[in-house]
Order: C-alpha cells, then structure tokens, then sequence
C-alpha cells in the first residue's frame, strides 16, 4: 500500500503538482517571516490587514481573561458564550438579516448549510468554479448536484427548469476564489425566485471588502441590499475580518433548521468566545475604517497599470483576487520560485485547484500593501517575463 503512495506522490511531483507548506515564525501581515529570511508577501486573504491589528490582539486577549481560552462543550450542550450571541446579532444586522448563525470556519459552514437543507431527492445547482467546500456539502447531502459552466446562467436557467427535485438550491462563490471575479447576483436571484430555489451565496472573499461599510457583495455597486427570502448569506471571518470562523445569516426558519440539523454545527466544540470577542472589534473596524478599502481600490489600478504590456495577463478581476494567468503548471511553478529567491511569495495555483491550462499566480492584496510593494511585485515579474531561463 506504502508503494502505491509513493508512486502517486511521485507523479504528482513529476507534474509541477506537488504542494509544500511553508513555516511562519510570525504574525501573518504584508511582511512576513520565514527560515529567518523577511519577504513581501502576496499570500494571504487579510485584505483589511487586521489578521496583526492590536485592536484585535487586545480583545482577543480581553476575551481570554473573560472566558478563558477553550470553549470545551458544543453550542447545543455549553460551550455558546455570551460574545457568540451578541456576535450573531451584530452580524445579522450588519448584512440585514432577520437571524444569523456561527460556524467553527467556511468549510464546515457549507457542508452544514447544504447536508441540513437537502437530501435525496433535492438537487444543487453549482458553478464550475466553486470553491471546493460547496462541492464536498453537496456530495455529502446526497442532493443530485448539477454544475453550470462558469457564470454560465442561461444553462443554469435550463438546468432549473428541467428540475423535478423537490427542494433546489442554487450555489455560488460570490467573489469566485481563484478568478477574483464576481458572480452576477440579481441575474441569479431572478432565476431562483423563479423557479423556486435557494440562493446560497459564498461570500468568503466580499465580506469585509466589498460594499461601502465592508458588508460584503449584497452592498455592493450592482447589488444594492437585496432582501429576498431566497438568500442564504455564509460569509468567513479568517479572510478579511482577521480572525476565524463563518456565519450563515437567512430567514430565520433556515437559522433554526441549522440549529437541528446541521452535523457540523451540532457535532463539534463551539469555538473559542475570545474568537468571537476578537471579532466584535474586527467588525466595528470593517465598518469604520473605509481606507483599508479605499487603500486596496488604489492597489488593484496601481497593479493593472504596471503590467498591462505583460506577456502574462490578468484576470479581469476588480477584486483584491488579481490572478496572473500562466498556463502551464511548471512555469507558474518556476515564476514563483524565481519571485520568491528575491524575497517575494506569491502562490502559484495550480489543477486541480484550477481547471488545466490555467495555471496562475494568484496575487492577493492586502491594505497593509504600499505602492512600493506593487512596483517590487510588477518589476520583479517584468524582469522574469524577459529572462531566457523562463522561456520554454
Ligand atoms: C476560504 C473559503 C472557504 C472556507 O472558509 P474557511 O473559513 O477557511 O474554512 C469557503 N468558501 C470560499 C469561497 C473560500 O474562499
């Protein structure tokens, strides 16, 4: 059996496919610290840059003194605080829900909200370009799942009305996490209003970051605060908010349905309080600090101009997600470690994390980035973009 691993392992590492962990000896910021070397990092979802805020690590560490540092028993049995509820009602109100619902992280989210509303019988309408998490809670409720070709709505709009399940729902990344583009809301709404489904929207890379105050993709430009009962809002708290954790925010029959029957939600240790603690503060400065948005908006056209006549492209992206399109695997691979032997990350994706061929480093910007950042980020890649040990 041993053997059978080894030779898997081998192939991937013979594709350019093989993943490696990198060890942080630090808080995760813009500048970071590994095997004693500094880099400039393009790694990360901290887009606000309060993942090393010391608001943050203040409250986290009030949260300790108030609730110690383990929760210990499961939100059904005692481990749902005080900082948990008054989390869940600064949420829902914040993104305009009735009821909002804590989850240990996004992950689990999603195979709670999906497991918990669907069954045989059901059906889970997805784009191809899901985040993985959507994906394995649909496979696990055992609802026939149905994929669309990326923001492709008029096969989605087919699929539906084809349907004979008795309960739909339609999925979608609102901010797709590898592209950084943004799913077309009202379009998808219309279409589960229609035919009677739910919306749930994946809003793990727009909250925190899009909208005026930061509440994510039903605020923002083309948006404007939805309020359908069809919606089922999960967003993540370890990306932009800085902290950890996801909450789910819909009518409340959902909420409560959450409550019964979600296996991820009942069977796991309730997170620590100081978590939700913490994210009481991360919450009042998404509200209030729109620089940190205004910073990325200046970011984002800053790193578009510098690489327009790159011969690698970027995704069309309006997001703090700016993808650079390589192609091959191994190529993107050796960018990356060219980038980094001058002390910059950035990741490179590759299948099947992305479909084949679209292999890319995915630049993620953080508000704690300055322009000098980006114009180290741009140079360095221009100068490889010539170099002849590149060229295949
Ligand atoms: C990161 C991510 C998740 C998972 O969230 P975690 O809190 O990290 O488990 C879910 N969906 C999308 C789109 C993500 O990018």
């Amino acid at each position: 059996m041993h053997s059978d691993l080894i030779q898997q392992l081998r192939a991937r590492e013979q594709n350019g496919l093989l993943r490696r962990r990198q060890t942080l000896e630090g808080p995760q910021t813009s500048h970071i610290s590994m095997a004693g070397q500094k880099f400039l990092s393009f790694c990360s979802n901290d887009y606000l840059g309060l993942a090393n805020h010391p608001a943050l690590i203040a409250a986290a560490c009030e949260g300790a003194q108030q609730y110690g540092v383990g929760a210990s028993a499961s939100h059904l049995i005692s481990g749902h605080c005080l900082a948990h509820q008054v989390l869940e009602e600064k949420l829902a109100d914040f993104v305009g829900f009735p009821k909002a619902l804590l989850f240990s992280n996004g992950y689990m989210a999603n195979i709670g909200i999906v497991t918990a509303l669907l069954g045989r019988g059901d059906a889970v309408f997805a784009d191809k370009l899901n985040h993985a998490s959507l994906n394995d809670a649909a496979l696990l409720s055992r609802a026939k799942l149905i994929r669309y070709p990326h923001l492709d709505l008029s096969v989605l709009a087919q699929r539906l009305a084809a349907s004979k399940a008795k309960r739909k729902l339609v999925m979608s990344d609102a901010v797709f996490s590898m592209d950084g583009d943004i799913a077309p809301v009202a379009e998808l709404l219309a279409l589960c209003e229609q035919y009677d489904a739910w919306l749930l929207l994946d809003d793990a890379h727009g909250f925190g970051v899009l909208g005026k105050q930061g509440q994510g993709i039903l605020f923002s430009d083309d948006c404007f605060n939805f309020n359908s009962p069809n919606i089922i809002y999960m967003a993540t708290l370890g990306k932009a908010a800085g902290v950890q954790g996801a909450f789910v925010a819909a009518q409340p029959a959902v909420i409560e349905t959450l409550i019964q029957f979600a296996r991820s939600y009942i069977y796991t240790t309730a997170t620590p309080a100081l978590l939700s603690h913490s994210l009481l503060k991360s919450l009042e400065l998404i509200a209030q600090e729109t620089w940190r948005r205004d910073q990325l908006a200046q970011l984002i056209i800053k790193l578009k101009h510098e690489l327009q006549s790159l011969r690698w492209k970027l995704s069309p992206s309006t997001t703090p997600i700016q993808p650079l399109i390589i192609g091959d695997s191994k190529m993107a691979l050796k960018i990356s470690e060219a980038l980094r032997a001058q002390g910059i990350l950035v990741p490179s994706i590759r299948p099947p994390t992305v479909p084949q061929g679209s292999a890319r480093l995915r630049i993620s910007l953080s508000a704690l980035h300055c322009e000098e950042d980006i114009v180290r980020l741009t140079t360095a890649l221009i100068g490889l973009s010539k170099s002849s040990d590149l060229l295949i």
